[in-house]
Parts: C-alpha cells; structure tokens; sequence
C-alpha cells in the first residue's frame, strides 16, 4: 500500500496499543482462574481510514479484526504480501455465499453460529485443504437481533463440527449493551470448560479489562487504539 507514514500518527496508535496491552497483560496475571497465556489483542480495523491501519502496522502490530468480507479483502488482500505474518480475524456474520471468499482470506472465523455454516465451511476445506481456525459465536443475552447460537444449541452445534473434524478453537461473544459485561465472560468461560475449548474471544474497547480479567484469551479491540471509526 501507498500510505506515506505519518509519524505522529504511528507513535499515537502505538502509545495505545501499549497502553491496552499492558493493561491486559496485568489483568490477565490478576485473572481469579488457572493461569492462562497473555491474551492475543486483536486490533478491530473496520471502517477506519488506511493511515490508520498503516500507522499499526508501522508500530508492528500484525493481529487484525474485520466484520465484513468485502471491507476485509479491500483493506487486506493487497498487504497481505508485504505483510507475510499478518493474522486476520473475520468477527462479523457470515453468509453461506461469503464462506469461500472468508477462508481465503482469514486465519480465524469468530463467527460460526449455525449448522449450514459447518456445512458449507467444511465442503471448501475438503476442496482446498486448507480450513482457518474456528470460534463459535454465542449469543450469550439471547437478543433476537444478535447473532450467535443460543446457548442451548450450543451443545449440538459442537458435535456437529466434531462430526466434520473442524478445527473449533473457542467461542466468542458480545454482550448486550444494557448488562454487565463481567456476567456473560464468565457464562462464556463457563460453556468453553465444559466442552473442553481453549479459545475465549470476549472484550472490547469499553471492557477489555475485565474481559482480561475474567480469563480472556482474544481480545477484540477498535476504537481505544485507532479512534472512532467513520461513520
Ligand atoms: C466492532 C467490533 C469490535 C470492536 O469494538 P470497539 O468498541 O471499537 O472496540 C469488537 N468485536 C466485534 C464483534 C465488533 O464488531
């Protein structure tokens, strides 16, 4: 990409990636269960402006969130080769048309919610044999306009990507705006224990802390490191 660097701009985005980092790092440490790795800070890059995205790659970030195909591959597809340890995060729904296009450009999918996905995931990798990490995504506060498996399905939904070999990493959520986020990170660490899943994708730039404190390993952070986004 043609970005010239700004300067200025670079040790701003940096300054607040250190910053959150840190603050992770030591709530993770804090964290009331087992010890668990420093959480991975994914740096959610929707709709904000190219010097942006630039100035954290200029800062040495290489850890990204999209939520929607399109918008990913225009900010991605062309510094992907210049980038070659680059991970790309797809954290936004998806429809079983975009599941060839996502898996080509994704590393992780957060966002699997339902059986036809498996279905359709899993018919590209057999062509490609190549499959992206996988996250279940659950809809934690049962909000009718939310994505994400209802906690009761939940259980059915990993067999069946047992059933199909995929690689599911862990589950993620979004609470919804009115409750107290610290309830469903811990419903979230408490369904990822039970079914034996490693990966807990929670926090965002209004809750990181506590989504560290509360065991997270992936962290999904926009606007506390680039600003707010355009609208
Ligand atoms: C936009 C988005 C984020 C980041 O939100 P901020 O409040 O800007 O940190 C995190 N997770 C998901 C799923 C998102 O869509």
């Amino acid at each position: 990409m043609t970005d010239p660097i700004d300067a200025h701009l670079t040790q701003a985005i940096s300054d607040n990636l250190e910053n959150i980092r840190a603050t992770i790092a030591s709530e993770s440490t804090r964290a009331l269960i087992e010890p668990v790795p420093e959480p991975a800070l994914i740096a959610v890059s929707k709709r904000q402006p190219s010097e942006r995205i630039q100035a954290a790659l200029t800062a040495g970030h290489r850890v990204f969130g999209e939520n929607k195909v399109q918008e990913a591959q225009e900010h991605w597809e062309g510094r992907k080769t210049d980038y070659r340890d680059l991970e790309l995060h797809l954290i936004g729904p998806l429809q079983t048309n975009k599941v060839g296009a996502a898996m080509a450009l994704f590393d992780v999918i957060q966002s699997v919610d339902r059986v036809k996905l498996l279905d359709k995931i899993a018919h590209i990798a057999e062509r490609d044999g190549h499959c992206p990490q996988l996250f279940l995504q659950v809809n934690t506060g049962e909000e009718d306009q939310k994505s994400g498996v209802l906690p009761a399905d939940l259980p059915a939904l990993i067999e069946h990507a047992q059933s199909l070999n995929l690689p599911v990493k862990g589950l993620m959520c979004i609470p919804p705006q009115s409750d107290d986020p610290a309830l469903h990170f811990a419903f979230l660490k408490t369904l990822a224990d039970r079914y034996g899943l490693k990966g807990l994708s929670m926090g965002m730039s209004g809750d990181y802390a506590i989504a560290a404190l509360m065991g997270a390993t992936h962290i999904r952070v926009g606007t506390a490191i680039f600003g707010a986004r355009d609208t």
